[in-house]
C-alpha cells in the first residue's frame, strides 16, 4: 500500500521518539536544566509504541527510525527494539543516538539487522564536547563508532554547525572520511534549544560547502539519494561521503516522505508543525485499527506543502520547543 498526503508525495518513514529524556544536555536542543520531562502516563508504553508500528506498518510506513532524547537512555530500550525489529513488513529500522550508551548494545543491534545507525558528534574535541553537550563524553561516543564500524554497521556522524562553537571542526570531521568508510553530515542548526531564543542561522548550506572547499578544492557531488535530506559529496580518495543538510534553510520539502510521532505520542506531519493529533489517546480510547488508520490518513492528507507554512501556523509557544521533544 501507498500513502499519500495531498502534495502528491508519498509517505514512507516514520521518526519515532522513544523518550524525551536525555544524558547529554547539548545547548541547541534544552537548557542545561533540562525541560519539563513528560511524567510516565503521559509517555506511550512500549507496548502502545508496537501497536502503533503494527498499524502504521500496513498503511505504508516502510522505514522507522528511533530517536529521542536519547533512546537508550529509556529502561528496557533494547528489548523494545528486538520487538520492532520482528514486526512483518518493515524494511529498515535505524536509530539515532548520542553514542554515549550505546556500545554495549551493538553486537544484538546487529544481530537483529540494524544496518545504519545515526551518530551525533559536533566535535573531536573534548573541550569543545563538553562546551557543547555540557557532559564530559566524548571517548565514549568515539568508542561507539568505531565499535558500530567494526560491526560493519554504517555509521552517518550528524553534526551541527554552529558559529564559535564548533566550525573548526568542519574540515576534522570531513578528514575522518579519508580511511573510514562513514557518511558525516554537517545540519544547519534549527531553533528548537527549549529556551526560544535563536539567533538566526549563522551557518547555511553554501557557507559549509565554501568552507569544505578551502581545504577540499575538489570536493565533487555526488547523486543524492531518493528522499534524501542531504546534499552529498565525495573529497577524491576519500573512502566515506560529506552530506549537507539544510535543514533550516528547508529545502527539501518537496520530496518529504516522513511523519514523526513524538514521546508522548503527538503525530508530527512536519518538524516546523504541532502535532495534528494524538494516537496515545486514540489506542487507550480503544479504538479500533481501522478507525486509528483513518484518522492517520487523514492526518497525512492535511500535511503542509513545506515546512514554512507549516511554521507560520504553529501555536505561539512552539517556539520554546526543544528537539528532544520532537525527535530531530
Ligand atoms: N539523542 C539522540 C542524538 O542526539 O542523536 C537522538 C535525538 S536528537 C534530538 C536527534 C538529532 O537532532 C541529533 O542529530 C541532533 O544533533 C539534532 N538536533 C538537536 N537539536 C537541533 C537543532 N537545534 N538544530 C539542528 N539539529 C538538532
Ligand atoms: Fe540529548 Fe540528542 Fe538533544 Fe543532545 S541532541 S541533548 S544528545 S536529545
Amino acid at each position: 500500500m501507498v500513502l499519500k498526503d495531498n502534495h502528491g508525495r508519498t509517505v514512507n518513514y516514520l521518526r519515532l521518539a522513544v523518550t524525551d529524556r536525555c544524558n547529554l544536555r547539548c545547548f541547541y536542543c534544552m537548557p542545561e536544566h533540562g525541560i519539563d520531562w513528560l511524567q510516565r502516563k503521559e509517555l506511550m508504553t512500549y507496548e502502545e509504541m508496537l501497536q502503533l508500528c503494527e498499524i502504521l506498518v500496513p498503511m505504508g510506513i516502510e522505514k522507522i527510525r528511533i530517536t529521542g532524547g536519547e533512546p537508550f537512555a529509556r529502561k528496557d530500550f533494547m528489548q523494545f527494539l528486538i520487538k520492532l525489529s520482528g514486526i512483518k513488513g518493515l524494511k529498515e529500522l535505524t536509530l539515532t543516538t548520542n553514542g554515549v550508551l550505546t556500545a554495549p548494545y551493538i553486537p544484538e543491534l546487529k544481530r537483529i539487522g540494524i544496518k545504519a545507525v545515526n551518530l551525533s558528534l559536533d566535535t573531536l574535541d573534548q573541550n569543545r564536547f563538553f562546551a557543547i553537550t555540557r557532559r564530559d563524553e566524548l571517548d565514549k561516543v568515539l568508542h561507539t563508532m568505531h565499535e558500530l564500524l567494526k560491526h560493519d554497521i554504517h555509521v552517518k556522524l550528524n553534526a551541527v554547525v554552529m558559529e564559535g562553537r564548533n566550525t573548526e571542526d568542519i574540515i576534522p570531521l570531513a578528514a575522518l572520511t579519508k580511511n573510514y568508510p562513514i557518511a558525516v553530515r554537517y545540519i544547519e542548526e534549527m531553533p528548537f534549544n527549549g529556551n526560544g531564543e535563536y539567533k538566526g542561522l549563522a551557518w547555511d548550506h553554501i557557507k559549509i560547502l565554501d568552507e569544505l572547499k578551502t581545504t577540499y578544492p575538489d570536493i565533487q557531488k555526488i547523486a543524492d539519494p531518493q528522499y534524501s535530506t542531504s546534499y552529498n559529496y565525495q573529497i577524491p580518495n576519500h573512502k566515506g561521503t560529506v552530506g549537507i543538510i539544510a535543514a533550516y534553510t528547508r529545502s527539501f520539502c518537496g520530496s518529504c516522505n516522513r511523519i514523526r510521532i513524538t514521546p508522548q505520542g503527538d503525530l508530527q506531519t512536519c518538524l516546523y508543525a504541532d502535532g495534528s493529533l494524538n494516537v496515545k489517546d486514540l489506542l487507550r480510547a480503544q479504538q479500533t485499527a481501522e478507525d486509528i488508520q483513518q484518522a492517520i490518513k487523514q492526518a497525512i492528507l492535511n500535511k503542509d506543502k513545506d515546512g514554512r507554512i507549516a511554521e507560520q501556523k504553529r501555536a505561539a509557544t512552539s517556539s520554546q520547543t526543544s528537539m528532544a521533544s520532537i525527535g530531530g
